[in-house]
């Protein structure tokens, strides 16, 4: 049951009555995704006042006037805040990050047109400033605590962002109803959702939360790309706004523009400020058209540059400094050993990259190199998850 009290005046009704009956969409929705309204047994409702917001007490949320995104706001209090509340002052995220978040889950599910431009406007308000983390370090500090920047708006973003990384809305969403179970009627610390987003997803957050929860800033992505057979080789840099947190972990999206093939969006997982990928089977790549593209991650874009030099930048990378090649040059048997152990890839192609042979190694292969002609021939040698390690001549006498 929902009950409404609002002001006795002919034009309130008139005003808001559109607004007001979207109420019952919203608690439908959000019970299916936080799991049912805690206080089903009682009621919701609303109560007019002339405030400039609103205040969501429980079972009736106190308005000024009713627009979604306040309505959806206070609604979701519901659940993150009052059906669970923040254990201290310091971890308000609880409430007013998933507060802020149900306004983005409303519109992405009802609509959606508006979604993109809501998360642009949380990602431009976070970044307005280079610093500042979510959880609340002065307690005592009131204007922090209710800090629409670093609160409301980055606390939003950040529910987003550890959407993104659990990359399966079903454990997402099945963590917050754990999550409602685990706490209701009591209190939780921030940290309380990552341990029950870990314990459904089996992904270890830490690092996720000490960049983005405890952590300070945003990162601010720049690539350097070519294309090389078909084969997008890729740096990822990232820098950061503030020192405090020197590195993001977070993967994050770019879409790039093919020649003759539709747009495509690929996902890179980032463990250090500066990562090489090489992407088989890509088409020629013209360009990138933007990074994190569905505004997962509160970032900022630097340069996107083609290089075409940059196959020889991962060539003369340290990755597989041992690998040896004897004898070079070679008439028949060739043994090339790679120093470590791994499950590698190695192409033998001619000097124009035209693919002899493909074998799967170990340690070490020993190739007949009796039948080809005399000539120069390329040695590539590639890793499953790190892609092309090294590219090596090998001349034939
Ligand atoms: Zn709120």
């Amino acid at each position: 049951m929902i009950q409404n009290f609002i002001y006795d005046n002919p034009a309130t009704l008139n005003n808001f009555q559109a607004d007001i009956d979207e109420t019952v969409d919203f608690l439908e929705l959000f019970s299916e995704l936080f799991g049912l309204y805690p206080f089903a047994d009682e009621k919701y409702g609303h109560c007019m006042a002339p405030i400039s917001g609103g205040m969501e007490h429980q079972t009736m949320t106190t308005q000024g006037f009713f627009e979604k995104s306040l309505t959806a706001h206070e609604l979701g209090h519901q659940w993150f805040g009052d059906n669970v509340t923040c254990a201290s002052w310091a971890d308000i995220w609880v409430n007013e990050g998933f507060a802020s978040y149900s306004e983005q889950l409303m519109l992405e599910n009802l609509y959606p047109a508006e979604a993109a431009q809501n998360m642009l406007d949380v990602h431009d308000n976070v970044k307005s400033q280079p610093n500042g983390s979510v959880y609340v370090l002065d307690s005592l500090n009131e204007g922090r605590i209710f800090s629409g920047r670093l609160t409301y708006d980055k606390g939003s973003a950040i529910v987003h962002t550890i959407r993104f990384v659990l990359n399966n809305d079903t454990q997402f969403f099945q963590a917050l109803k754990n999550f409602q179970q685990d706490f209701a009627d009591s209190v939780a610390k921030g940290i309380d959702v990552q341990y029950a987003l870990e314990a459904e997803s089996g992904l270890d957050l830490t690092n996720l939360f000490s960049e983005w929860y405890f952590g300070q800033g945003y990162p601010t992505y720049s690539t350097k790309w070519n294309t090389v057979s078909g084969n997008l080789h890729l740096q990822v840099n990232h820098t950061t706004s503030t020192g405090i947190t020197p590195l993001f972990t977070n993967p994050i999206e770019i879409k790039f523009a093919r020649t003759g093939m539709p747009d495509t969006t690929i996902r890179f997982d980032i463990q250090s400020n500066s990562e090489n990928f090489v992407i088989p089977s890509v088409g020629t790549v013209s360009g990138v058209v933007a990074i994190d593209p569905n505004n997962w991650v509160v970032n900022a874009s630097g340069n996107n540059v083609k290089d075409p030099n940059f196959l020889a930048a991962i060539e003369e990378s340290n990755l597989l400094n041992g690998m040896s090649i004897f004898p070079n040059p070679s008439h028949d048997k060739v043994t090339i050993d790679f120093a470590s152990s791994g499950d590698y890839e190695l192409i033998l192609s001619d000097i124009q990259g035209k693919e002899i042979l493909r074998a799967s190694c170990k340690k070490e292969i020993t190739l007949d190199v009796s039948a080809l002609s005399k000539g120069t021939y390329l040695i590539l040698l590639s890793d499953k998850t790190k892609g092309l390690l090294r590219k090596e001549k090998l001349i034939v006498e």
